[in-house]
């Protein structure tokens, strides 16, 4: 029987992984906010998948670090498609530099944006979620916020503690039937990973027991299968998607 279809909401929806899981959930039935900040064209097309597809969907744009935007996207959701039963926490940034050269705006920007914006949007969620008595909260995180990483201080300080406040939230919501999950993707072939030199992609690939990247769907299966009814009894989980590489 196909699960129930719920209020969803994908942020970073207009390109990359945030795309594929809002087009996953699409797919499921969901309706599904595709919040962006900068690419409006990138996340029309994204709603016309889905709409093409038979399903709902709405385009919002609001910056995840700006309070205000998300009170207002929130609003605007909620109106359209009820309050938010699936809340996908995949925006995310990366302003990578040695310590010694990182600059505070390059410190804050990632917490900003990576930590403090999946905080909001919990915030802001988690009241419907608790008046509906059902929820899902799943994180996009990293595993280099399990593992560390040369030149990323700032982006695995803000992964590790998405990872904190995926196990502490899992703890207060548990007896409410909100789930609360963390997926840790290793290197996925998206924007990020393209700009990076070949000799570089070579190296990254010498760390992959599955010796090549992941694709952005491989991610969506893990957020679609963590948003079903079935996965009910999973909570606080770090769910790696990484071909391997943190073994
Ligand atoms: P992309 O750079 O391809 O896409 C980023 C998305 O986030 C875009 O939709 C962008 O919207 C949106 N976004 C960026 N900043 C904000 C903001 N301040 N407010 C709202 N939306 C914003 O990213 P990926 O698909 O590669 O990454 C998605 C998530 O997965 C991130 O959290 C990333 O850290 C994580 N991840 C990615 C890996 C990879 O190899 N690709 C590996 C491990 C984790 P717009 O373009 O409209 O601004």
């Amino acid at each position: 029987m196909p699960d129930t279809p719920r209020s969803a909401l994908v942020t970073g929806a207009s390109r990359g992984i945030g795309r594929a899981i809002a087009l996953r959930l699409g797919a499921a039935g969901h309706r599904v906010v595709v919040n962006y900040n900068s690419h409006p064209e990138d996340a029309d097309e994204v709603v016309t998948t889905i709409r093409k597809q038979g399903g709902t969907a709405t385009a919002i744009k609001a910056n995840v670090a700006a309070r205000t935007e998300l009170e207002s996207m929130f609003k605007v959701a909620e109106d359209a498609h009820g309050p938010i039963e699936i809340l996908v926490n995949n925006a995310g940034i990366i302003r990578d530099t040695l310590l010694i050269r990182m600059k505070d705006e390059d410190w804050e920007a990632v917490l900003d944006t990576n930590l403090k914006g999946t905080y909001y949007c919990c915030k802001l969620a988690v009241p419907g979620m608790l008046k509906k008595r059902w929820g899902r909260i799943i994180s996009v995180s990293s595993v280099v916020g399990l593992r560390g990483n040369v030149g990323q201080a700032n982006y695995s300080a803000s992964k590790g503690a998405i990872h904190s406040l995926t196990y502490s939230l899992a703890k207060e919501l548990a007896t409410r039937n909100i789930t609360v999950n963390a997926i840790a993707p290793g290197y996925v072939e998206t924007a990020t990973v393209d700009v990076l030199s070949p000799q570089l992609k070579e190296k990254i690939l010498t760390w992959v027991p599955a010796g090549r990247f992941g694709t952005p769907d491989e991610v969506a299966a893990a957020a679609d299968f963590l948003a079903r009814e079935e996965a009910r009894y999973i909570t606080g989980v770090v769910l790696r998607v990484d071909g391997g590489m943190a073994i």
